[in-house]
Formats: C-alpha cells, structure tokens, sequence
C-alpha cells in the first residue's frame, strides 16, 4: 500500500474564497505545484503546494476559489496526493464519470504520420473517414486493445475484454472498478 504525506494543518486564511493553508507535513512531498488534499471520506481539494521548507517540514498551500477550501480545518490532517494518485484518486472519488459497463471490441483506425511517427487514430463518429489528412488509410481492427487507467492492464479479447468505461473515454478493468471505484477506495496497491 502507498504511504502518502500527510499535512497536519497550522493555519488557514480565506481571502476572496482563496484559501492559504499552512502546515506540517509527516514527509516531504515528491515535487511544488498541484496536489489534492483528501477529506475523508470522500472528497478531494485541489490545490498548489507553493513552498515547503524541508528544516522544519512545513508547507505552504494555496486552494483556488470555488474548490472547498472552506471544509479545511486547523489541527486536522489530510493526505497529500499528488501525480498519477491524484489522477487515479480523482477517477475513483467523483462521480460525474459515470462508469458504465462494457465490453472492448476492436474498432478501425487511421495510421497517421505525425512529426515522422506512425501514429493510430480510432475512428469514431466525428471523423469523416474519406477525408483523412494526408490520405491516411483506414486500417480494420487496427485500434484493439485499451488500458486501465489505474493499474495499466491490457483489456483485450485476448487479456479479457470485459471492463468498464467513463462519460469522457477512460477505461478501467473490471478488478479495478470491484476494489475502487465501486467501494470509491482510494487505497491503490501499485
Ligand atoms: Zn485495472
Ligand atoms: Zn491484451
């Protein structure tokens, strides 16, 4: 299991619905910049971590206006996540993804070549397949297989197709979606 850093909060300022957010954390972060703070159980605050001060462990965040900085409060203590966690933790967490069940089946594409690189476009509906760039050739079945976006399983008909997709296009395999999405855990094992 991850072990993330955890901020335990020292000071909280709301100016213009912005919040500034000190305090100490139980390791140094990875890097500055966006994070998200978990709020059990389940909500995620986005903000930037703007400097951390490594004698004394203390960090200094800011929240964006309309993001909940207002459900901060002082002496409690929220895990850091951050890069792919944050991804993944936000992918579990809200619920305007709307998963769907679903069974992968290859679909055709176009090879394009972009910058010297073979690169496949799956087609879909907004693509208008006799007028690709470059007279691009549509190849059958060339777009045959996804990934999970949480644990980066294949999901084919020859890994196994079944799998569940979001509103927007991202796919999660049907192991992942049992042990996260649908309990919304955020306890991703890597
Ligand atoms: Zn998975
Ligand atoms: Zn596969």
């Amino acid at each position: 299991m991850r072990v993330r850093p955890v901020i335990q909060v020292t000071f909280l300022e709301t100016k213009g619905g912005k919040t500034k957010v000190r305090g100490r954390m139980s390791r140094p972060p990875k890097e500055l910049g966006e994070v998200a703070l978990f709020v059990p159980p389940d909500s995620l605050i986005e903000a930037r971590m703007m400097r951390y001060g490594k004698r004394c462990c203390l960090a200094t965040l800011a929240v964006r206006a309309g993001e909940g900085g207002a459900a901060l409060e002082i002496g409690a203590k929220y895990a850091v996540l951050s890069g792919w966690d944050m991804e993944n933790a936000s992918l579990v967490l809200s619920p305007k993804h709307g998963w769907e069940e679903t069974v992968f089946k290859p679909r055709d594409a176009a090879e394009i070549t972009i910058d010297g690189y073979r690169c496949l476009v799956p087609i879909t509906g907004s693509i208008d397949v006799n007028n690709l760039p470059g007279g691009a050739a549509v190849i059958k079945g060339a777009w045959n297989h996804e990934h999970c976006a949480v644990c980066m399983q294949c999901i084919c008909e020859v890994c196994g197709p079944e799998a569940w997709i979001s509103k927007e296009g991202v796919w999660v395999c049907k192991k992942c979606h049992e042990e996260y999405i649908c309990p919304r855990s955020i306890e991703f094992h890597f």
